[in-house]
């Protein structure tokens, strides 16, 4: 292309600029001009190029798809995305949890497995990970749960000895635990994963009748996972691997799917089931509540601007259409609060008005300026009104799903059902669900992660983690940490 034919340099306003190459000065040696105003534009907006990045799930990448519902679950909702045939644009984000915007993708950590639907009532976001459960119940100890797997205040290094020591106190994590560091704790790709929406959610159907819903991506290439050597060598080769292998395999138009499928629970199980079936620790037992297909998820188009599309793209788990609801689960009740709250601290009160965020429907909220608002509003500006403004429809919602609560106001666990332990569901990860090849490697990413600097009374109360899990893990355990360590001494 000629200099003719190519576009011209402007300024952020448009205008034409004079060179690609050289600032204003007073001769061709001599000091620059403070009127030299594409050069302080150019400073200026790279000075800012950055913003906040998230706390967590700094690290990530995701695509552009589309959303098939394939079967008939009408009966549980009357959500338009999941009604027989609705096609439905998405967008979702995978993640690692704790590392930093430039943190290896091959790090063991769950990932963060976020999808936004664009249906035809507004957005719907079911913003999960790649596990079915999580490490603590309550969200009063998710900061310090996520400060602890971070990085130190004194050498800002990260530390096995803190993540073990709030683990290790914190007994409700021993099923998540257990998962992480398994296999599917570094999974080969993002299209090699499950994503789940982890919670219970509610589905409410046309004639009003409730039910508790959990959600389930299954990958349609297969479960693959990397073994600790592969993640290690990885992270050192490719710390990108991830988001290359998904980027690169759409370009080249092999698109990566999931199927959606559901465990329904009758709203009134939810009473007396053996769990509790909102701790978030645990899983429904496929054998109680089988899944049931509902449709299918394609990635078919990379983003064309990470930073747009991706960097200030936002979640939020009350982003919830008709037919959809939440449950009395604390940690989802909590992110209703915190998803939008940092969304509003990173990118600003208006962040929805960012194209990648913006419903595919027409908004008519009541809400007004603020920060970065480019989307006009008009009169009148309050409800109610008598000059013609948006009025609520309560037929056409169903206002995040209604659950009845009673009781005094207290600071509590949640009560026992009959089942509710915090090993039972990890010891049957590890008997029922692992191999014996599995269960090897199994200890062994244990092995190797509480030998890397954990301290003694912290590894103590360890293996008595692990012996509650499951008696012989417990054991094998705390014999390959010990012959390590011998190991060790001698060679000193
Ligand atoms: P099932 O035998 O019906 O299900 C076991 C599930 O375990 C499989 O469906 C698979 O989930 C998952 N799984 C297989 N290998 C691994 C692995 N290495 N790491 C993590 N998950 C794996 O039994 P239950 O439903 O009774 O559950 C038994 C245990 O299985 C649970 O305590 C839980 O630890 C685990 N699990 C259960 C899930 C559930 O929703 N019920 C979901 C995932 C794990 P998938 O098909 O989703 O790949």
């Amino acid at each position: 292309m000629t200099t003719q034919e190519r576009p011209p340099t402007t300024t952020d306003a448009g205008i034409p600029v004079a060179s690609d190459e050289h600032s204003l000065s007073v001769g061709p040696d001599g000091p620059l001009l403070l009127q030299d105003h594409y050069l302080i534009e150019q400073m200026a907006a790279f000075n800012r190029e950055r913003i906040p990045e998230r706390q967590p799930h700094a690290k990530g990448g995701g695509a552009f798809g589309i959303f098939k519902t394939t079967q008939d679950v009408s009966a549980f909702t009357r959500a338009a995305v999941f009604q027989p045939g609705a096609e439905t644009d998405v967008i979702v984000r995978f993640s690692t949890v704790a590392g930093e915007r430039g943190s290896p993708d091959t790090w063991r950590d769950p990932r963060g497995f976020a999808v936004k639907f664009y249906t035809t009532e507004g957005n719907l976001d079911i913003v999960g990970n790649n596990t079915p459960i999580f490490f603590i119940r309550d969200p009063l100890k998710f900061q310090h749960f996520i400060r602890s797997q971070k990085r130190r205040a004194n050498n800002n290094l990260r530390d096995h000895d803190m993540q073990w020591d709030f683990w290790t106190l914190s007994p409700e994590s021993a099923h998540m635990v257990t998962w992480l560091m398994g296999d599917r704790g570094i999974p080969r790709t993002w299209r090699n994963m499950n994503g789940y929406g982890s919670h219970a959610y509610m589905w409410i159907n046309a004639q009003g009748e409730r039910c508790w819903v959990k959600y389930h991506f299954k990958t349609d290439q297969g479960i693959e996972f990397l073994t600790q050597e592969e993640g290690d060598r990885m992270a050192s080769v490719d710390a990108d691997c991830h988001q290359r292998d998904l980027y690169e395999h759409i370009a080249a138009g092999e698109f990566p799917s999931w199927t959606l499928k559901v465990q329904i629970m009758p709203f009134e199980d939810a009473k007396t089931y053996r769990f509790n079936p909102f701790d978030l620790t645990k899983v429904w037992p496929h054998h109680d509540y089988p899944l049931r297909e509902v449709g299918r998820m394609t990635l078919n188009r990379n983003v064309s601007d990470y930073h747009t599309e991706m960097e200030q793209l936002a979640f939020e788990p009350n982003n919830l259409v008709a037919g959809t609801g939440l449950s009395p689960d604390k940690m989802l009740l909590a992110r209703g609060f915190s998803y939008s709250d940092a969304h509003r601290a990173r990118l600003g009160v208006n962040y929805k008005q960012i194209p990648v965020n913006s419903p595919r429907v027409e908004v008519h909220s009541y809400s007004k300026d603020g920060g970065m608002r480019v989307k006009n509003v008009s009169d009148p500006v309050y409800a109610p009104n008598s000059y013609g403004g948006p009025v609520a429809r309560p037929d056409l919602t169903d206002d995040g799903g209604k659950f009845y609560a009673d009781g005094d106001m207290v600071r509590a666990a949640y009560t026992l059902h009959a089942e509710d332990d915090d090993w039972g569901q990890a010891g049957t990860m590890v008997r029922e669900v692992l191999d014996d090849a599995a269960r090897e490697r199994l200890v062994n990413n244990i092995v190797g992660h509480l030998l890397d600097g954990v301290s003694e009374p912290v590894l103590v109360r360890a293996f008595e983690y692990w012996h509650n899990v499951d008696k012989e893990l417990g054991d094998h355990i705390e014999h390959g940490v010990r012959a390590k360590r011998r190991e060790k001494v001698a060679k000193a």
